[in-house]
């Protein structure tokens, strides 16, 4: 059965993406924990971070230190928080690899839609 992200990945459910490759996807995360919370997902199924191998796992720290870097820029983030749980009993939920790239703001940021939010994370 596929994963909800290799639905994703396939354009059989939607999604606000932030960055695509050949091997890897970055969306918006449906439930975010802060504005602009970013999951980055390897296009190829692996159940968590631990079965990927050296290149995938040094692929995604370079793209995730990008994407945070745009997140913080173009969104004022002030920090930013990388977390990819693995199991049950770590909080894990969707058994397809995937870092969380969370941004944190030094003050409340109000509610804005994932349209508006894409727009400012590709800086329009
Ligand atoms: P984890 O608990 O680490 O497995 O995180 C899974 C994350 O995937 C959660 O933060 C969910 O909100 C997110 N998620 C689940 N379904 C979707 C979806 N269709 N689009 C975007 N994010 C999703």
């Amino acid at each position: 059965m596929k994963s909800v992200f290799e639905k994703i990945i396939d354009n059989e459910i939607p999604s606000f993406k932030v960055y695509e490759d050949d091997n890897f996807i970055a969306i918006l995360d449906v439930q975010p924990k802060q504005l602009g919370h970013t999951l980055l997902i390897p296009k190829k199924k692996n159940e968590n971070i631990l079965e990927e191998d050296a290149l995938i796992r040094a692929n995604m720290a370079e793209i995730s230190n990008k994407i945070a870097k745009q997140l913080m820029k173009n969104l004022n983030a002030t920090g930013v928080k990388f977390v990819s749980n693995v199991g049950k009993s770590a909080g894990q939920e969707v058994f397809h690899t995937h870092l969380h790239i969370i941004p944190y703001y030094d003050s409340e940021i109000e509610p804005v839609a994932n349209e508006e939010i894409l727009k400012k994370i590709k800086g329009n």
